[in-house]
């Protein structure tokens, strides 16, 4: 439902999680965050309000300046701590958050049963995490690219890695999704309220779009192609 991502030089945890307080407004019925401090993920998710969340936050050790968040909204599994986001794979080095659906998720998660992969939810999402680290190159970008290309639906998604930590991977099909820019720092966002107080200069992802966020860069390609997309940087005047 809600994605909030970040990369820069400040504590990641309270920048997403007073992100993801800013989507309130859509609807939740669970929320979490993952953080890398470049060198491990750590990821801390609930069921229930972003309270619950910021209680569980405030007894684990969080620290880092990059990471993703999220508000689910169930659409396959019950709301549950097991099926909110971010998921991770079976290692621990990928995470991902997920807005949409993904339609073919049965087929793909039977072939990774039969591979052996373990799963530990019931959400058509946790597909995409271990595509990831069953497809993984030694580079994120075109490893994301071969995982889209397995699945259909809606998705906007948010992606860590734990061998490129000094990036943060936006994927937008049929699922708002938008970059806000900063100085040192860089934002995701399913909506433009959730980054506001940080920037006003964005660019507002089209389908197909792929962005390859560090903390002092932002680059758009095509999701297919990887030819670099031109898009806008729009400067938001509401409050
Ligand atoms: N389909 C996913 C799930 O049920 C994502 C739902 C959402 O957009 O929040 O976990």
């Amino acid at each position: 439902c809600g994605i909030m991502g970040y990369i820069g030089f400040r504590e990641a945890q309270t920048i997403l999680t007073n992100g993801l307080r800013k989507l309130e407004y859509r609807g939740y019925d669970s929320a979490g965050i993952a953080v890398s401090n470049g060198d491990k993920i750590t990821v801390c998710k609930a069921k229930g309000r972003i309270d619950v969340l910021e209680q569980q936050v405030s007894e684990v050790s969080l620290a880092g300046s990059a990471g993703i968040g999220h508000t689910r909204w169930a659409t396959h599994g019950r709301p549950s701590d097991e099926n909110s986001h971010p998921h991770v794979d079976e290692t621990g080095k990928f995470s991902i958050v997920h807005n949409g659906i993904i339609e073919n998720y049965l087929d793909i998660k039977q072939e990774l049963i039969d591979k052996g992969v373990t799963f530990t939810s019931e959400t058509d999402t946790e597909v995409i995490v271990h595509l990831l680290a069953d497809l993984y190159d030694g580079d994120i970008v075109s490893t994301v690219r071969k995982v889209v290309g397995k699945i259909r639906g809606a998705f906007a998604l948010g992606v860590m890695c734990e061998h490129e930590p000094d990036k943060l991977i936006a994927v937008r099909y049929a699922s708002p999704l938008i970059i806000g820019v900063g100085q040192g720092e860089n934002f995701i966002g399913s909506d433009i309220p959730a980054i506001l107080e940080h920037t006003r200069d964005v660019y507002i992802l089209d389908d197909g779009d792929l962005a390859i966020l560090t903390k002092e860069s932002v680059t758009v390609v095509d999701i297919h192609t990887n030819e670099p997309q031109a898009r806008e940087l729009v400067r938001v005047e509401w409050n």
